[in-house]
């Protein structure tokens, strides 16, 4: 016990994200960053708009972001919030919609921030087992809950979700929030946001990290009824008014607006995922069917541990989870494919 140290501060087990390491140059696939640089035009924006209004504060209600998303989704500005970065988003969230003492549920195996926002504000949870498959059994989110999330995609398994199944959720669930953190739907995914009309209790929380290459800036942002909006806003404003500054704003915007560039990176970024499934198949790897930019592999006769070792020796990073079910598994980012081809290189000379 630290005593200067609060009771959580003392007590909390934080998440911990992929390394960044700054000792040598690794082929980096090991936080499922883009590989492709964010738009010209994103950085063009930015930089034009690093002047001297920056001494002013930015738009707490990120009203013209806003605009673009619900433009873009076909919604209106009442349905979208805005956060730093989507993790913010679900902080909030868990903050907003869920108590001490009711069960939030979500997945065994799914994003690790989950138990830690939990504990972090003293809520209980419930750990729902995905089946051997590692798909999530809708019929076990039946039970009295205070709460649900899902991520879908699902993390790290890049398993997704079919819409259908997630309005099932929904209807068994009409008297709790179900958040659907969908920060990988762009790679493949089905997006619940057609649903916030139909079902009040839906948040659909996305973000700028992964698909708009911009997880330096930091945006999230989240789709529901505005009832739900608003109590986001509510938490935000009893914490910090100005969580997204003014040039993550203006290059988000811009983000939104260059579409082209957008399509033009993710389809890549698929196609160079059905490249690496089929090799690594080939190879006799266990590849679970992934809609995200990463995939998670598990070989009969070769560790899961001594893989992530013997790569990281050879300069690729990947990311190992040393949690029961998932410790014979790595997780693998898509980079470029030219990176992707040595991977694929390495991984064969160590099997
Ligand atoms: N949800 C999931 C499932 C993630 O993997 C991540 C990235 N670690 C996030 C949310 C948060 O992304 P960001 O805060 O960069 O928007």
């Amino acid at each position: 016990m630290n005593k200067f140290w609060s009771e959580i501060a003392n007590s909390i087990e934080p998440y911990t994200a992929g390394e960044q390491p700054k000792d040598k140059k690794y082929i980096k696939l090991n936080t499922n960053e883009n590989p492709y640089s964010p738009s010209v035009k994103v950085l063009d924006a930015i930089r034009n708009a690093a002047n001297e209004s920056l001494k002013l504060y930015p738009d707490p209600t990120c009203n013209d972001l806003k605009t673009a998303i619900a433009e873009y989704y076909r919604l209106d500005n009442e349905q979208i919030f805005i956060g730093n970065g989507s993790d913010e988003i679900l902080a909030f969230s868990f903050m907003a919609f869920f108590n001490p003492k009711e069960k939030v549920l979500f997945p065994d195996i799914t994003y690790s921030f989950y138990p830690v926002f939990s504990d972090l504000f003293n809520i209980d949870y419930k750990c729902v087992p995905l089946d051997d498959e590692f798909n999530v059994q809708t019929k076990l989110l039946n039970e009295e809950n205070g709460g649900i999330i899902i991520s879908n995609p699902n993390a790290p398994t890049g398993i997704s979700l079919p819409v259908s199944s997630i309005e099932e959720i929904l209807k068994n669930n009409t008297d709790s929030v179900v958040i659907i953190d969908e920060a990988y739907i762009d790679f493949g995914g089905e997006s619940a946001y057609k649903l916030i009309n139909k079902y009040e209790n839906l948040l659909v929380v996305q973000t700028f990290s992964k698909s708009r290459s911009l997880a330096g800036l930091r945006v999230g942002f989240a789709m529901g009824n505005s009832n739900l909006i608003n109590a986001l806003v509510k938490i935000k404003n009893s914490f910090n008014s100005y969580t997204t500054g003014k040039l993550a704003l203006i290059g988000a915007i811009e983000a939104i607006k260059d579409n082209d560039y957008f399509e033009m990176t993710t389809k890549k970024i698929i196609k160079t995922r059905e490249i690496v499934v089929k090799k690594l198949k080939e190879m006799g790897f266990w590849v679970l069917d992934s809609k995200a930019n990463f995939i998670f592999i598990s070989h009969p006769k070769v560790n899961a541990e001594k893989l992530f070792i013997e790569l990281r020796s050879r300069g690729i990073l990947v990311r190992y989870f040393s949690k029961k079910r998932i410790d014979n598994f790595i997780r693998i980012s898509m980079g470029e494919i030219e990176d992707m081809e040595r991977f694929i290189y390495e991984i064969n000379d160590i099997i």
